[in-house]
């Protein structure tokens, strides 16, 4: 069986930890943007460069750019059974853009991960803390808070009136989640 799927959150919401098991359960790969564009920051490639100056302000890459390298990477073979998308679509064009790349490959499903706001910013400055990101400083962990809200939130409701949306509480112990997690995609 493929699995097409998409996890979403705010940042801080513990995505990256619960795709990668989520993703182990499903033997599908995480794709996550963020990763992508860190890992081209630490290659110190253009892209890098270019996704720097954006993400150390806490706002969007642009659509061009994201689209791009994500192409690229759903081209790789280890795809083939499918995979769980994290970071992407982050607003309402990029889920048209998405809607592109895939064609006929439709979305199985889309997960979006509630937690409420004050564990976020105590979560992301915690993670500032221990693995240095520059983008979980408190003024740029507000303003992904606000483009969050202001552009990625929207989101939720083209997905829920495709039928697509599933919501998991993303808060309790990291296992819990998990636990709900495979339950709620293996109900889809
Ligand atoms: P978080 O969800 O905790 O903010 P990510 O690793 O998903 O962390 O993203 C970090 C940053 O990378 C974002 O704030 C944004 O600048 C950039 N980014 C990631 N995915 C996208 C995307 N789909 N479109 C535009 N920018 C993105």
């Amino acid at each position: 069986m493929t699995s097409r799927l998409v996890i979403f959150g705010p940042p801080g919401a513990g995505k990256g930890t619960q795709a990668e098991r989520l993703a182990a359960h499903l033997s599908i790969p995480t794709i996550s943007t963020g990763e992508l564009f860190r890992g081209h920051m630490r290659e110190g490639t253009e892209l890098g460069h270019l996704a720097a100056s954006y993400i150390s302000r806490g706002e969007l890459v642009p659509d061009s750019v994201t689209v791009d390298m994500l192409k690229d990477r759903l081209q790789d073979p280890d795809t083939s059974r499918g995979f769980l998308l994290d970071g992407f679509p982050r607003n309402t064009a990029q889920v048209e853009l998405l809607d592109e790349l895939l064609g006929d490959k439709r979305l199985d499903g889309v997960i979006e991960l509630a937690v409420d706001e004050e564990a976020i910013v105590e979560r992301l400055l915690k993670r500032g803390e221990l693995e240095g990101r520059s983008d979980d400083t408190e003024d740029v962990i507000r303003e992904r808070l606000r483009v969050y809200s202001e552009q990625t939130a929207p989101v939720a409701a083209l997905y829920k009136e495709r039928g697509l949306l599933t919501t998991v509480d993303g808060m309790g112990e990291i296992d819990e989640v998990t636990q709900r997690l495979i339950a709620a995609v293996d109900a889809q």
